[in-house]
């Protein structure tokens, strides 16, 4: 059977990677974090700073000492940075308030975009992220946009960084998560929308389950064709 490529984009916390892994695992695809990279280089300038602060003229010229890999397939994917197993600290607060800055630099977005084009290369790949239908794979197979309100997204967003035990208020949660949806979709390189040929599904009302079926569906009619 022919391999697809498949672009999950969307707000923040539409719960895109979960439903990209499930994908991935179902149809025995390789799964691409993008947010975890963008997220990885983030915590590579913030540990360049003293003090968590960051630099982003100095983290620009540094973007040659970083090598993100995956591992672990596509259900217990794990981030490494330099060798490093990161995927916890990557989920940390301090990443969720830079990582707009960072993701909104030009020369970040060529570097990872690079490497984001490489691996689909051989095709059977689900990349989930805010460009991968617009920008990444303008020519991908299936490209679906997720969407939810604020109040749904913060919800989620929340349980999860206490299940991390990241202490944070639902307020907190709450505004980060808008601010960042404002500033991906307001930056001039790549901004967060919907590609013209994408599958809008607002999550909102629906549960994890019919949301997968609705994905796989359109994934399965697209391999039929
Ligand atoms: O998906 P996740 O919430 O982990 O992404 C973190 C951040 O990385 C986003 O808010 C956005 O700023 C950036 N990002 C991006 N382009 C992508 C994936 C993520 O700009 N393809």
């Amino acid at each position: 059977m022919n391999k697809l490529i498949i672009a999950i984009d969307g707000l923040a916390s539409t719960g895109k990677s979960t439903q990209a892994k499930r994908l991935a695992k179902t149809l025995n695809y390789i799964y691409v974090d993008s947010g975890a990279m963008y997220r990885a280089v983030t915590l590579f300038g913030l540990k360049q700073q003293p003090e968590g602060r960051l630099d982003l003229g100095v983290l620009t010229q540094s973007l040659d000492q970083i090598k993100i890999h995956f591992e672990g397939g596509a259900e217990a994917q794990q981030t490494f940075l330099n060798g490093e197993n990161v995927t916890s600290a990557l989920r940390d607060p301090k990443i969720n308030e830079y990582v707009s800055e960072v993701a909104a630099l030009e020369a970040v977005r060529s570097f990872l975009g690079e490497q984001q084009k490489r691996m689909g290369t051989d095709k059977g790949v689900v990349m989930d992220g805010r460009d991968i239908g617009t920008v990444i794979f303008p020519q991908a197979d299936c490209k679906f946009f997720l969407t939810a309100s604020a109040e749904v997204r913060a919800q989620r967003r929340h349980q999860e960084q206490l299940e991390a035990g990241h202490e944070e208020s639902f307020e907190e949660v709450f505004a980060n998560v808008v601010a960042r949806d404002q500033q991906d979709s307001s930056r001039t390189v790549a901004p967060l929308e919907k590609a013209h040929d994408a599958v809008e599904i607002d999550v909102s009302e629906m549960t994890l389950d019919e949301v997968f079926d609705l994905l796989y569906v359109t994934v399965l009619k697209k391999l039929k064709s």
